[in-house]
């Protein structure tokens, strides 16, 4: 018999109605004959209210604690969705993440799941159970309850299918599958069918929240195949698995965007060897995720290293750049919280050079200056000020003929010229770059 997770997201559950809609399509799926282990996240707004309310009370609140207080998100939807399966007339039982054998390291806040030891959710699906699942925690190898970072609930998804051996790993969101864009931005962005696991962890890792960092890269190492789909339709959304070689590729399959970082510049570096060790290990050692670093062409001996960083890294960040100001004998340190990062993903980049051209000439005939680049094999990344950026996604996504899906298709292995017309339909010959 076909085991599926399900995950359900926090607008998929925000009242008592919708909470009763997605029992009625739980039901359904089994009602078909398949076993099914449920995640769900906090209703609507529910986390980031109860971290308000823990900023009432203090400004740093430990750990720990507040990893206690958002569990609680959790545990409520999983038990009233629990009640209306049951008032279906369905056997259901609901687990917290310890319970369920959800077993992370110790870092409160983001805690990496280190082991699921799902013995007891297996039972209860064996007994004949709908299984329901809280998102987004675990229980720490010191038995403390722990949170595993905004968006979490996917990772548990992805997780627990990994570790049932489930057939599929659903993810039901407020939109129907991953898209050329976000479609909040670009109403006219088009739903891809499928995408690999490689392009969805640029897209994650580049801002695409619709999917969780982690929880890709869980479905990376132990090969979940995910669905991403609307809890509002059943239209089929999008597949993110493994690449096939005879698939039809998109030579570009999304642009993503990223407000959440700040852009850290510490000026006025000695340029010599060493320096750049000194001022990133230290950062490395507070738990710092650094994104992009520039280093700008020295002058009179010195110079200037630019990098990016989580905003929420910033608090942590501070008092370790001032140490590292003094010891490398730095002119000073500014901080820039309003850019944002817009990237272009697509597997097809490695084989096909000026894409990176192409982006930049978007970026430029819309008059938006490019202030720090990145690239990897199949993603190009630029750094520009934070009100600029809907018009960046927008400028990229209109030059690239995204929201068309004829244009830029390929077969694999390709014949390179009609691909490299369908991305520059006025003929002109793609610039060098990428
Ligand atoms: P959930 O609460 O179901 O986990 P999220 O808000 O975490 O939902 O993720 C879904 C949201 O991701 C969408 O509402 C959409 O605005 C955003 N998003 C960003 N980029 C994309 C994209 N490329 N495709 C689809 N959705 C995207
Ligand atoms: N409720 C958590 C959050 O809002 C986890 C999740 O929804 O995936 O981030
Ligand atoms: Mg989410």
């Amino acid at each position: 018999m076909a085991l599926i997770v399900q995950k359900y997201g926090g607008t998929s559950v925000g009242d008592a109605e919708r909470i009763k809609r997605v029992a009625e399509r739980v039901v359904g799926a089994a009602d078909s004959g398949q076993r099914i282990c449920i995640v769900v996240s906090a209703m609507g707004h529910t986390t980031d209210e109860l971290m308000e309310l823990a900023s009432q009370i203090t400004p740093e609140p430990f750990g720990r604690e507040l990893d206690m207080l958002l569990t609680a998100g959790e545990r409520i939807s999983m038990a009233l969705l629990t009640m209306a399966i049951n008032e279906l007339g369905r056997r259901a039982i609901s687990f917290t993440g310890s319970q369920a054998g959800i077993v992370t390291d110790t870092t409160h806040g983001r805690a990496r799941i280190v082991d699921v030891r799902a013995r007891r959710v297996l039972e209860a699906l064996e007994a004949g159970n709908i299984v329901i699942v809280a998102g987004f925690q675990g229980v720490s190898t010191e038995f403390d309850i722990t949170t595993l970072g905004r968006g979490g609930s996917d990772t548990t998804a992805v997780a627990l299918a990994a570790a049932l051996h489930a057939d599929a790993c659903e993810i039901y969101t407020d939109v129907e599958g991953v898209f050329t864009a976000d479609p909040r931005l670009v109403p006219e962005a088009r739903k891809l069918h499928a995408v690999s696991y490689e392009e969805m962890l640029e897209l994650s890792a580049s801002g695409a929240k619709v999917l969780m960092l982690r929880s890709v890269e869980y479905a990376r190492n132990y090969k979940v195949l995910t669905h991403v789909r609307s809890s509002f339709s059943d239209n089929e959304g999008t597949w993110v698995r493994e690449e096939d070689e005879r698939m039809e590729r998109a030579i570009i399959s999304a642009v993503a965007h990223d407000t959440s970082e700040a852009k850290v510049s510490i000026l006025g570096v000695p340029d010599r060897p060493g320096i750049a060790s000194h001022v990133f290990r230290p950062l490395a050692d507070e738990g710092v995720n650094i994104d992009m670093i520039v280093q700008n062409v020295a002058a009179d001996g010195r110079t200037d290293i630019s990098f990016t960083l989580p905003k929420e890294d910033l608090r942590r960040a501070e008092p370790v750049l001032d140490q590292v100001r003094g010891r490398v004998g730095a002119r000073g340190v500014e901080t820039d919280p309003d850019i944002a990062k817009v990237s272009l993903v697509g597997a097809g980049m490695k084989t096909h050079p000026g894409v990176a051209a192409d982006m930049f000439d978007a970026l430029a005939d819309a008059g938006i200056n490019i202030d720090i680049i990145s690239t990897s094999s199949i993603r190009v990344s630029c750094v520009v000020r934070a009100n600029e950026v809907a018009g960046a996604v927008r400028a990229i996504h209109e030059k690239f003929h995204l929201a068309e899906e004829a244009v830029i298709r390929e077969a694999h292995p390709a014949t390179v010229t009609g691909q490299l017309r369908a991305l520059n339909p006025e003929g002109t010959a793609p610039g060098g770059g990428l």
